[in-house]
């Protein structure tokens, strides 16, 4: 795929809402995953100048077509990764204590952080696809799943990893691929 220096900026008329079938999503990811890997390892050693303009524009109109209360798959399939603070705050929320806390619905993987035992996530309400405790979620939850958190180049990895299991992720790669 032969990818320009710059983007060109998609206009706003580009975006209309889907409805999201998380089945389908789930297949069409695991089709496509590979590649999509392999048009973000290539942008990312060929990165257009104004990548870094692009993706707030982008991640706008992704959010305009997908809706998270269709989805919830982050929810289902993965586990956030919870600070100290979140630790002590949801604790306080459910008036538990930390060690309660953690010993009930967390453990601690390979590079020390807290994640939980399962999934779903035990906060994820599954008739209504709402968090249980949205006010004290934990930060990794409210900023998930970080489209423009920091500069493309920088997040690309993570972007890699998320393809498969966000549609807002695999939406807003599919609208970079559409203007390469
Ligand atoms: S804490 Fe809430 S937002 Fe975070 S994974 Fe669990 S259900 Fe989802
Ligand atoms: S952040 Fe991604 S995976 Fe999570 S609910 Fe929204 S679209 Fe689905």
């Amino acid at each position: 795929m032969f990818l320009k220096s710059i983007f060109l900026l998609p206009s706003p008329a580009m975006t209309k809402k889907v409805v999201l079938n998380l089945r389908s999503f789930r297949q069409k990811a695991n089709r496509n995953r590979r590649s999509f890997r392999r048009f973000l390892t290539k942008l990312e050693k060929n990165l257009p100048r104004n990548a870094d303009q692009l993706t707030p524009v982008l991640e706008k109109q992704v959010w305009k077509e997908v809706d998270c209360l269709n989805c919830a798959n982050c929810c289902k399939q993965m586990s956030p990764t919870y600070t100290a603070a979140d630790i002590r705050r949801i604790s306080i929320h459910l008036n538990m204590t930390t060690d309660a806390f953690k010993t009930k619905w967390l453990y601690k993987d390979r590079s020390g952080d807290w994640m939980n035992k399962s999934t779903p996530c035990q906060f994820l309400d599954l008739k209504t696809n709402k968090c249980n405790i949205y006010d004290v979620r934990p930060a990794d939850c409210a900023g998930f799943p970080h489209l423009s958190k920091r500069r493309l180049k920088d997040y690309m990895h993570v972007h890699k990893q998320n393809i498969e299991f966000c549609p807002a992720t695999y939406k807003m790669v599919e609208k970079m691929m559409e203007i390469a």
